[in-house]
């Protein structure tokens, strides 16, 4: 058993706020869900809001939980404004208060005199902190805490560069002891996850506002990732991309692992450089991947095989990590497009117009051509439009033809319209002559293009249907499993539904 007990209780919730109503509200929320909780006392506005906090925590006695201490000064990073007498005089009353444990850091600490702490009446159990906001320092290979020493763990939270400096700090945990990892930034976030799997000791999640750059939520870092039940066995899975914070494919895919109760996890993997990312691979231990902006076409040389489809398509969204460690590339969003246009429309034979000539069009172009579809493309540069069109044996439409020829279908394959520009539409009514219009985008669900065609009777095909069928086949890709696609259709459109 770790220094903080088991499975949830090592998922530590942080409680940060600059009155004391809102600190004991965050704390009742925290024990919803946590076991540890970590109170952010240098967050409070004032002395007076400390007193009051520390008062209330006093009267409630909440048995069943460990609470740690922090009052970080200005010059450790945190909003304590007061010396390392004030700072001290404050972690002493929050002992008072029932606190076990305290987060003291470097800064302070080696300001004191050797063991002068431990003669203080601070909470008996002390947790070194030692940050680095800017980078994540050379590292030694393992941290040696001995136990009722001059403290009884060491945490280090340092931001993360590159995926290797999340790594670096993963791989101390591996090899130490009472110990914390915290890699701090976007970056560093899948490491975040998987850091109790590592070995550290505690993972944080604030209850309301982040505290730190990088951080996940506590409702999604227990339901959503179940950092605290991820272990050896468990399957790595995730989506790299370049923003990828706004993705949904964690939602489907951990949703799908739990509804088969399956060992596996899908995390959000902030890649500014492949070959970053591709390093860490084997140190992650991750299984497959799915690849969206501006990695779809750049994963292609380091694939050993891939599908010949993809190939052609020239872009590939799953990856399959084999055992040998070698990558296989498929496209998925080639199936997505046919799933979800097949239910309104029978393709062969019919005439469909895709507006844009990127990744996401070239995969619809293919897919359409390949069900027996006649292609045309419209795109804002010609010879991306031509080079498609001739690809797939199709024809370039010209922008100003569009109020004229009409369609069977009409895709939308640019990002405009995409959550947060909601209010512009690619196309204009009298440019949809047609009988149903798909947009690719998926947030939101109902984009003004989808909109404008309601209002004139054309049938519409959200994106979302997409999404979720290339999706649905990753899953499948990865797991050799049918997917739970209800359970996993119902958290996507709730979370979208929500967020709009
Ligand atoms: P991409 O490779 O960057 O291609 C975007 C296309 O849109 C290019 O042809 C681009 O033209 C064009 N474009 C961009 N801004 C434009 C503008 N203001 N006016 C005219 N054309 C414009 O992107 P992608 O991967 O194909 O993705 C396109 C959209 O599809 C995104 O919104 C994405 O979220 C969505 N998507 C959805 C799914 C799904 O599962 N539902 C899957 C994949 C993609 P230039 O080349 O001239 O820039």
């Amino acid at each position: 058993m770790g220094l903080f007990g088991v499975g949830v209780q090592r998922v530590c919730a942080v409680v940060a706020a600059t009155t004391a109503s809102e600190m004991s509200r965050q704390v009742r929320t925290a024990l919803r869900s946590a076991r540890t909780i970590e109170l952010r006392l240098d967050w409070l506005r004032s002395d007076a809001e400390r007193l009051r906090f520390l008062r209330w925590l006093r009267k409630r006695r909440h048995a069943s939980a460990t609470f740690l201490a922090t009052c970080r000064r200005k010059e450790g990073g945190g909003r304590f404004a007061g010396d390392i007498a004030r700072q001290l005089h404050w972690v002493a009353q929050a002992r008072e208060a029932g606190c076990q444990w305290c987060d003291i850091e470097m800064e302070t600490f080696r300001e004191l005199p050797e063991g002068f702490l431990r003669a203080y009446p601070v909470p008996p159990r002390i947790l070194l902190s030692i940050h680095d906001f800017d980078r994540t320092p050379n590292l030694p290979r393992n941290i040696v805490v001995a136990r009722h020493g001059l403290v009884d763990a060491v945490k280090i939270a340092a931001h993360a560069r590159t995926i290797a400096d999340s790594v670096r700090l993963l791989k101390v945990a591996r090899h130490s002891r009472n110990f914390v990892a915290v890699p701090l930034g976007d970056v560093g976030l899948p490491a975040r996850l998987l850091a109790l799997r590592e070995g550290s000791e505690l993972a944080y999640a604030p209850v309301a506002e982040a505290t730190a750059p990088g951080q996940v939520p506590l409702d999604e870092m227990l339901q959503l990732y179940r950092a605290h039940s991820l272990n050896r066995g468990t399957h790595v899975y995730g989506v790299i991309g370049d923003p990828v914070g706004h993705s949904l494919s964690p939602l489907l895919h951990n949703t799908g692992f739990t509804a088969r109760h399956l060992n596996a996890a899908y995390l959000p993997f902030l890649v500014h450089r492949l070959g970053d990312f591709l390093k860490a691979i084997p140190d992650f231990g991750i299984r497959g991947f799915s690849i969206t902006l501006p990695h779809k076409q750049a994963i292609l040389k380091h694939l050993k095989e891939c599908e010949p489809l993809a190939a052609e398509i020239g872009a590939v969204n799953t990856v399959v990590v084999r055992r040998d460690g070698s990558l296989y590339g498929c496209n998925t969003d080639y199936v997505g497009v046919l799933r979800a246009l097949q239910r309104k429309l029978r393709l062969q034979g019919s005439r469909a117009l895709i507006f844009g000539a990127g990744g996401s069009a070239r995969a619809a172009a293919f897919a359409l051509a390949r069900a027996g579809a006649t292609v045309c493309i419209c795109a804002r540069r010609e010879n991306a439009s031509k080079e498609l069109a001739r690809a797939v044996g199709g024809e370039v439409i010209p922008r100003r033809a569009l109020r004229t020829e009409s369609f069977d279908a009409i895709l939308n394959a640019t990002p405009i319209g995409m959550h947060p520009h909601e209010a512009i539409s690619p196309l204009s009514a009298g440019e949809l002559q047609c009988r149903i219009v798909m947009d690719l985008i998926y947030r939101p669900e109902r984009t003004k293009l989808l909109e404008i065609a309601a209002r004139k009777g054309i049938a519409t095909v959200s994106g979302v249907n997409m999404f979720l069928a290339q999706g649905f086949a990753q899953w499948e890709i990865w797991t050799g499993k049918r997917a739970p696609e209800a359970a996993m259709r119902r958290a996507v459109l709730s979370a979208l539904r929500w967020r709009s």
